[in-house]
């Protein structure tokens, strides 16, 4: 494979005088990795407390480490699901890795997540008397949704974020999760964000906020712990994917404060994963996002080995973290598999990830638009 400047130039060509030669042996080479829903501004541990007791620029410089230690792993581009409020600093990041300043993922963001008024991700639990900073920007109806995405898009993000459903249970084998979005409230965003010349992804875990969602159009389905026949369909036809973040239910699962939140967790893990094969049957496509911060970055290509674990091929599960997340990040004819043409983000891996997924686990070699940033 021949390199000039930041694109692929060459496949299985003679390499031209003068070239520097970089072998890698019997490594195996694959596209950059996409992780499409990750939290560069968070890292293990309470994620409210995060907002509350550290600086919006403390939480930038650690952003900033997160962002390197992706890369490392192999994730030359990430879509980041949401600041958890630290605003639009994400802005900044995004910036400083582009100009070179700071190696990290080539980052598509979102600023601060929108949810409701006393919804999902709003300091829940504190003295109402105490002034408590929230995840996520809150907002009540259709117009108030316009502004914030009119505001976040002024202030840098690439697309908007939005968190459709929660509180999740499951009790009895019951699954209930209340949506926070109105399917016509969901609409008025995606007009708007299409206005804009952007689109919308959600975090919608159940019924009957991801069916709101996808009627009215948004780009994937993040969770999507459970989706009704009719949603399945409708995703299968309309090609929006569901990111099941499976790593970061594993995480809490194992880190569960109290054997009862264990207990909680593992059955909610299990029910999405029977979940996950009803999906899979019904042809709703799948891309790779792992939900990292809430577990430590630079470790989320586990997420690759619980999609294979769960019931999708290995070569679907590549395909879901390179060529299929590209695509949905509207970058399939610049990223996603190593064609000529394309930017030369490429890693190398010791072994076959289609006879051994957890090859992704083992990156030895990342290059990011012509650049090398680790050789074994
Ligand atoms: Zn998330």
């Amino acid at each position: 494979m021949v390199i000039t400047g930041d694109r692929i130039t060459a496949v299985d060509a003679a390499v031209p005088a003068g070239t520097h030669v970089v072998n890698l042996g019997d490594l195996t080479l694959l596209p950059g990795l996409v992780d499409a829903h990750v939290h560069l501004f968070l890292h293990p541990g309470a994620e409210d407390l995060q907002t509350i007791q550290e600086s919006v620029p403390q939480r930038t410089l650690s952003a900033i480490r997160a962002a390197k230690a992706d890369l490392m792993a192999g994730f030359t581009t990430e879509r980041d699901m949401g600041t958890e409020g630290a605003g639009s600093a994400d802005t900044a990041v995004r910036d400083a890795i582009n100009a070179g300043d700071f190696p990290g993922p080539r980052l598509f963001i979102s600023g601060n997540a929108i949810s409701v008024l006393g919804g999902h991700e709003d300091a829940l639990g504190y003295n109402p008397a105490a002034s408590i900073p929230p995840n996520a920007t809150l907002v009540t109806g259709a117009r108030q949704l316009r502004a914030a995405i009119r505001q976040q898009i002024k202030e840098g993000a690439d697309f908007i974020k939005i968190y459709q459903t929660g509180a999740d249970s499951l009790r009895d084998g019951v699954f209930r999760t209340p949506y926070q979005f109105t399917q016509q409230e969901l609409q008025a965003a995606v007009q708007e964000a299409a206005r804009l010349g952007t689109r919308v992804a959600v975090h919608a875990t159940g019924e009957p906020g991801a069916r709101f969602a996808v009627e009215a159009g948004v780009e994937s389905v993040d969770h999507a712990d459970q989706l009704s026949p009719e949603t399945m369909r409708l995703m299968a036809a309309r090609q929006i994917p569901a990111v099941p973040t499976f790593a970061i239910q594993e995480y809490f699962a194992a880190h569960a404060p109290t054997a009862a939140a264990r207990a909680h967790e593992r059955a909610m893990l299990a029910y999405h994963a029977a979940q996950f094969r009803h999906q899979l049957a019904a042809g709703v496509p799948i891309v790779m996002g792992s939900d990292v911060g809430p577990f430590p970055h630079g470790t989320q290509a586990r997420e690759f080995e619980l999609l294979v674990q769960y019931g999708l091929s290995p070569l679907l599960t590549v395909q879901a973290g390179t060529l299929r997340a590209a695509q949905l990040l509207g970058q399939g004819d610049r990223l996603g598999s190593l064609e000529v043409g394309k930017l030369a983000d490429i890693v190398a891996v010791a072994g076959n990830p289609l006879t051994d997924i957890s090859a992704l686990t083992r990156v030895r070699f990342v290059m990011k638009s012509g650049v090398i940033y680790l050789q074994p």
